[in-house]
């Protein structure tokens, strides 16, 4: 596995998607990595992860700076907006297709639950969601261009079955990846992608998908670390199948906890779910909200 070098800098990035406001989970996900990048003398960078063009909004990417900026991080410019990288995510697209990885899929929500319906006991992935049933998954090649043809629009998902059956034909399997705990020790976590099904690679309304775009960044950046919440951990093992098929250098993880009620803190236990600004509003300052974060 192709880990950062311990000679290099080391770089760290935050990641928000400009859906809505930052409120404390992301502050403590920022100021941690904040933290272990002014503490390691290595680089802060901050990504805005907009491939959402129907959620993201330029009034959030200016108030997640905002907010930022009045906790006193402080982040190297420029800051890379994944929407303006459509044609970078198309190209390790079409590397995958090139490995036959990717099949088209037109089914609709309402298709899936169909299909779903008729499985006496539906696998679930990680997240919690039925895995797709397979769908289109070995639909002719005639009624596959007869709908490309008529504009219909299509995800295109992974073939898990055959990513694993590659993996293992190329000497690739197991795959791992690095895990730092909150206490710093290393641990190697074997990952499982298989349980997560023919996962969505790109979207029917952006070419790209969540997966795609944060390993294609995340190595165009040089990212070292990743530091994100927990509920992201499981998706790493996805993102460690698409580093290996894309020949992507592999980060350092540290996947922190998430921050839900703070009862018995300072600040009351609705405060978990409150934005920022609300908090700045009501008067609360950034050093209370480190405090009360545990920093
Ligand atoms: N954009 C993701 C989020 O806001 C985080 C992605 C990541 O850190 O890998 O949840």
């Amino acid at each position: 596995m192709a880990t950062a070098p311990a000679s290099q800098t080391p770089i760290y990035r935050f990641a928000p998607s400009p859906n809505g406001e930052l409120h404390l989970g992301h502050a403590f996900s920022a100021i941690l990595t904040h933290e272990l990048a002014c503490r390691s003398g290595g680089r802060f960078l901050l990504r805005i992860e907009d491939i959402d063009a129907q959620r993201a909004s330029a009034e959030f990417i200016d108030a997640i700076k905002h907010d930022l900026a009045w906790l006193g991080l402080k982040w190297q410019e420029p800051v890379r907006r994944q929407s303006e990288h459509f044609g970078t995510y198309r190209a390790a697209l079409a590397k995958l297709e090139k490995l036959g990885l990717l099949y088209p899929c037109f089914a609709t929500r309402k298709e899936i639950s169909k299909a779903i319906e008729g499985h006496d006991t539906p696998r679930h992935d990680p997240d919690g969601a039925p895995v797709y049933p397979g769908i289109y998954k070995n639909a002719p090649d005639e009624e596959i261009n007869a709908r490309r043809a008529g504009g219909e629009q299509f995800a295109l998902r992974l073939d898990m079955e055959k990513a694993m059956n590659l993996l293992k034909e190329n000497g690739k399997w197991p795959i791992v990846f690095s895990e730092i705990s909150t206490d710093g020790r290393r641990e190697c976590i074997e990952a499982n992608p298989e349980r997560w099904g023919d996962v969505v690679i790109a979207r029917k309304d952006t070419p790209t998908s969540y997966h795609l775009s944060v390993v294609v960044d995340d190595a165009i950046q040089k990212i070292t670390h990743v530091t994100r919440g927990r509920d992201l951990m499981a998706s790493t093992e996805i993102h460690r199948l698409l580093q290996v098929f894309l020949d992507l250098p592999v980060p350092i993880y540290h996947h922190h906890r998430l921050i839900s009620g703070l009862d018995g803190k300072k600040l009351s236990k609705s405060t978990g779910s409150k934005s920022l600004r609300a908090l700045r509003e009501e008067g609360v300052t950034p050093d209370e909200i480190r405090k009360v974060l545990g920093f």
